[in-house]
């Protein structure tokens, strides 16, 4: 099966083409194609909905050409038209959702709607090195942060969650703070790593609540103090305020990961979603689960925010696993709040 993927759920236009293979085989990814409005939103300090809906359409037929073309494809080859169905936001979905729906009333292929989420969680699928079920999974992306008990496709258990700001939020907003820009994540990262993170005592929130939860408002707050504090002195010590944000931030994503592989006898753990490209979590992570001989698998770098490669292989490993089938109902409903755990198959 050759499968068309397309992610618009916030701010990145993603298509891709992933092909289905033979006797068990993790599905192969032919071509993928991305456009990030980052830079349009820059000037605003964060994501406008409209602009963001306006763009996707301006893009996303563009980049479907590209694919086809860059994988030798015809569009009359494509056997299912995947795109995202939510979580995001809603005119940005809508917009993937009705070219998915048209493409596929065109040309007489079924759709299927995809979850955002279990496109992250499925992209390591992606990588050279893939994982096997079961495993636990570090969801950390810039709405979200679950660590979730991963039996199959289909088959999630929400372990914990944050109560309040996401993973990739605390990185944005203490960035934010710093007049690092946005999304400031990967830039606070790159100061930090001139920076001492020792410098600063910064809280660990939840860190020994004793369940799998997380919080980090309170963390961004810490930080704003710490900001104001300095005042004048913020400036030359910026990377040192970077560093301290960061090692918080890791210690307890790294310690809580450890806590859930230990609760579910699990050795094996996937990390997925954009700050799974932090390179200080990846080695602190690392060497957590050398020293505790579990095996940890990423998705490639550029793979970790959002693209249409991860909602192709989702589709792709919905498909292949009996979980969903494509259908040739073009009336399309988004789904801008959808939670993870609901679309979870009886065992
Ligand atoms: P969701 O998937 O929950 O709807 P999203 O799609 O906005 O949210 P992603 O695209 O998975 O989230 O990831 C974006 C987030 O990842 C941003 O918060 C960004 O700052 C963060 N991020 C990306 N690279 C890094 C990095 N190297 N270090 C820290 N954070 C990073
Ligand atoms: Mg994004
Ligand atoms: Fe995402």
């Amino acid at each position: 099966l050759l499968i068309l993927g397309i992610e618009s759920s916030c701010d990145e236009t993603g298509v891709a083409l992933v092909e289905t293979r033979a006797d068990g085989q993790v599905p192969a990814l032919l071509s993928h194609a991305l456009h990030s409005q980052i830079e349009m939103h820059q000037a605003y300090g964060g994501v406008v909905p409209e602009l963001a809906s306006r763009d996707h359409i301006r893009r996303v037929l563009p980049l479907a050409s590209q694919v086809l073309g860059e994988s030798g494809k015809h569009l009359s080859d494509v056997d299912v038209v995947a795109y995202t169905r939510g979580p995001g936001l809603a005119g940005a979905l809508l917009v993937g959702a009705g070219v998915a729906c048209a493409l596929g009333a065109a040309l007489g292929k079924p759709v299927l709607g995809v979850h955002h989420l279990e496109g992250h969680l499925l992209s390591p699928f992606l990588s050279a090195d893939p994982p096997e079920f079961p495993f636990v999974a570090l969801l950390v992306s810039g709405g979200h942060t679950q660590l979730m008990r991963v039996d199959g496709v289909g088959r999630y258990e929400i372990l914990g969650e944050t109560i309040d700001d996401a993973a990739g939020e605390a990185f944005d907003k203490s960035a934010k703070l710093m007049g690092l820009g946005y999304p400031g994540g990967p830039a606070l990262s790159k100061l930090a790593e001139q920076g001492d993170a020792t410098a600063f005592k910064l809280p660990r929130p939840l860190l020994h609540s004793g369940d799998l939860d997380f919080s980090f408002a309170g963390l961004k707050t810490a930080v704003l103090t710490q900001a104001k504090k300095l005042g004048d002195e913020l400036e030359p010590r910026k990377a040192d305020l970077a560093a301290s944000t960061e090692a918080a931030i890791v210690e307890v994503l790294v310690k809580k990961t450890l806590a859930a592989l230990k609760q579910t006898g699990m050795k094996r753990v996937v990390v997925a979603g954009g700050v799974g490209a932090n390179r200080h979590l990846r080695k602190q992570l690392n060497e957590a689960c050398a020293k505790n001989k579990v095996r940890v698998h990423y998705p490639e770098l550029h793979l970790c925010t959002d693209n249409g490669a991860m909602i192709a292989m989702a589709a792709a490993m919905r498909l292949e696993s009996g979980q969903q089938q494509a259908s040739a109902e073009y009336a399309f409903d988004v789904k801008p709040r959808w939670p993870l755990d609901s679309i979870t198959a009886a065992a």
